[in-house]
């Protein structure tokens, strides 16, 4: 049996994060890393970005962060006994720890009954997959309306592909963005030539003669040389779960990132945690708390006890657009704009209970810090003192 000092289960950006910080408090310790996925651990962002816009696909691995490190890939770890501190895998190899990380991300949410041709976004594989077959003249549906929908979509429109969008809500990001953002940004889509149905479901996706066929929930039919799916992440829980440690929205974990076993760890797009900042419990599923999550972890792992209060940003582009966010960004809260170009370039704060809970930077640079201070702030904040308080542009 092979005993680590470390052990982290997962090989994510926050696995990758995890380790590079356990060699800050530790540069001698035995560190072992178990990951499902047949590849060293990568950065995501780039598969539905830089990638699509020539960057090489070499600039996505995360190889400094992993020095040192025994990487056991393509291995699903399916036990833990947290009494004998040993994990095991899919091939019942056993494996020994001091202290354990649980940062088993999630996975996409999938359709039922669909075909396998379904790409669900997610990998360095899907983005392989995808991007062999992405080209002028091929028809794409894209099934979602979210971060990675309309990222992909825009990818592939980039590539001259015909894009239709298959929308249930009423907009683009209709979750994050307000009303008036969300519905431009379909028209600013359409403008780029995807086709952009809003208010469909999806039924069925079938195949036809080598073709995908979505049904929508109005019994709208499109036919397609590949369906992609961004539909969400279900967080991993089940090693967690079936392990006794307590679950809700994500692996529960404390303000040092402890699970309810103290010597197993959790964190990443699967854990539950306090935020300093806003006051309540938040699974974050961007790069930001994955990289600075994962890198508390790994020194917490490693004897640091340090608490992790750190309030992450997340960022994103779609076409020559972009921004970057801070905080809550629940459409269902207040929002105020600050235009200096209405829709194209200002800032959208977000208001509950007089304090600002997050703040939106559209094609707004430089202001995250400003925004994480303004969030700080006791207030009380009203729509006409607000406004102005982060400068625009
Ligand atoms: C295409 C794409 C674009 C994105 N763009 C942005 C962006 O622009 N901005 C932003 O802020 N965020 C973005 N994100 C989100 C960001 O990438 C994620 O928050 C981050 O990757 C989460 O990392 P993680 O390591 O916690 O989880 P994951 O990346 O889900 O990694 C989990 C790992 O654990 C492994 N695993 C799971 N269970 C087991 C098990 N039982 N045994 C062994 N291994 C297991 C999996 O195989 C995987 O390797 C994007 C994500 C994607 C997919």
């Amino acid at each position: 049996m092979k005993r680590f000092q470390h052990l982290i289960v997962g090989g994510g950006m926050t696995a990758a994060a995890a380790a590079h910080g356990i060699r800050e408090v530790a540069p001698g310790a035995t560190i072992g890393l178990i990951s499902a996925d047949p590849h060293p651990p990568y950065n995501r962002p780039p598969l539905s970005k830089a990638l699509w816009k020539g960057d090489p696909e070499s600039s996505v691995w995360r190889t400094d962060d992993v020095q040192g490190v025994e990487l056991i890939l393509s291995r699903r770890v399916t036990g833990i006994d947290t009494g004998k501190r040993t994990v095991t895998d899919e091939t019942g190899e056993i494996y020994g720890f001091g202290s354990l990380l649980l940062a088993t991300g999630g996975a996409p949410r999938r359709l039922t009954g669909a075909p396998d041709s379904v790409v669900y976004f997610r990998s360095l594989d899907d983005y392989r997959r995808l991007r062999a077959l992405a080209g002028p003249g091929k028809h794409f549906v894209v099934l979602g309306g979210g971060f990675i929908g309309s990222e992909v979509a825009a990818a592939l429109r980039m590539q001259g592909a015909d894009v239709t969008m298959v929308i249930p809500e009423a907009g683009v990001g209709v979750r994050v963005f307000p009303g008036s953002l969300s519905q431009h940004l379909v028209e600013y889509y359409r403008g780029k030539g995807v086709t952009v149905w809003t208010g469909e479901g999806v039924a069925t996706v079938t195949e036809r003669a080598g073709k995908s066929v979505v049904k929508t929930t109005t019994g709208a039919e499109l036919t397609a040389d590949c369906v992609v799916a961004g539909l969400g992440i279900i967080p991993s829980v089940d090693l967690a779960q079936a392990a006794g440690l307590t679950i809700e929205n994500g692996i529960v974990v404390d303000e040092y990132l402890r699970t309810s076993n103290p010597s197993i760890y959790a964190a990443g797009d699967v854990a539950n945690f306090p935020s300093h900042a806003l006051a309540h419990r938040v699974r974050v599923e961007h790069e930001d708390n994955a990289n600075a999550q994962g890198r508390q972890a790994g020194r917490n792992l490693a004897g640091a006890n340090e608490p992790y209060h750190h309030l992450p940003f997340f960022y994103g582009d779609l076409f020559e657009l972009g921004y970057e966010a801070v905080g809550d960004l629940d459409a269902r809260l207040e929002t105020v704009s600050d235009w200096k170009t209405p829709l194209q370039e200002g800032v959208i704060y977000y208001l509950a209970n007089g304090r600002v809970r997050g703040a939106l930077l559209w094609n707004t640079w430089g202001q995250v810090d400003h925004a994480r201070a303004l969030i700080a702030e006791a207030g009380p904040f009203t729509a006409a003192s607000v406004v102005g308080r982060l400068p625009v542009g």
